[in-house]
């Protein structure tokens, strides 16, 4: 696979679920898990104006300074709430929102995609939401929240939706983990639309050490077969009072790595432009 000259390719992606705009979200969330985790700071937060979830901008700047092109972060289009606390499992934004659009602004110059919410997984169904995105900007990827759906189903769906590239599958048992962009076959027949797999998330990672370990094993074999290594970081998963500092640590480790292996660190959409 021709990489614009790199060794090989990192693609750093973050799925949105929590921003911590939605205050009565954060008073519950912060003093319920203050209280069972024994965590002080996180209870005391709960009560503060202070947003601990909202890492955005200093994920950008961290991207930055390893020399990351673009990021690609994948937007919630719906959320249910309950007297006006997200329910577990949810968004805690809505995209008109005025949180939502500064967002959508500071990320100007990344890559847009959709994290696809909780509905029946159906073309039409999907369509809908693309277009509550479409509305901002023309967006061409998708990961399902929770990972759900099924291969190769949800591609197929996808696929008839208008998207371009998928990035769900990889993590779960039923599907082998490749480090290379494909399009999948269905009952004969190739689908135009791409699955990119999803190699590394953040939530599965429990120790440093094993994480380095494991990193270090994968680069030689990612180098060797001008592998593409997709990565999933919550931005919340930055905030050190509620989670410490092991999601941090892990993603600048990786992304040193990533610069000092000579890899291209980018979006989904931009190695597929790449590959073409
Ligand atoms: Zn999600």
């Amino acid at each position: 696979m021709e990489l614009k000259g790199y060794d090989f390719a990192i693609c750093v992606t973050h799925d949105i679920d929590r921003t911590g705009d939605n205050r009565m979200f954060r008073l519950v969330k912060n003093s319920v898990k203050g209280i069972r985790n024994r965590n002080f700071e996180l209870f005391k937060n709960a009560f503060s104006d202070t947003n601990i979830d909202f890492k955005i901008s200093e994920i950008l700047d961290m991207e930055k300074d390893y020399g990351v092109e673009q990021s690609t972060w994948y937007f919630l289009t719906m959320t249910k709430k309950l007297l006006g606390v997200t329910l577990p499992k949810q968004g805690d934004y809505e995209l008109d929102d005025k949180f939502c659009q500064e967002t959508l602004k500071l990320l100007k110059g990344q890559e847009i995609g959709l994290h696809i919410p909780f509905i029946e997984l159906n073309c039409e169904n999907i369509r809908k939401e693309k277009q509550k995105l479409d509305r901002f900007l023309n967006i061409t990827g998708a990961r399902a929240h929770y990972l759900k759906g099924k291969y190769p189903d949800l591609l197929v769906e996808l696929d008839k939706a208008g998207f371009l590239y998928d990035t769900t599958f990889g993590l779960n048992n039923e599907f082998p983990i490749e480090f290379t962009p494909f399009h999948p076959t269905v009952d004969g027949k190739e689908l135009k639309i791409f699955e990119v797999p999803l190699n590394i998330m953040d939530v599965n990672i429990t120790n440093y050490d094993t994480f380095k370990k494991g990193i270090e094993k994968i680069i030689p074999v990612l180098k060797k077969n001008h592998g593409v290594l997709v990565i999933n970081w919550h931005p919340n998963r930055f905030n050190e009072i509620e989670f410490g500092d092991l999601y941090r640590r892990c993603f600048n480790f990786l992304l040193l790595e990533g610069k000092i292996n000579n890899a291209w660190m980018t979006s989904i959409q931009n190695i597929l432009d790449g590959i073409k």
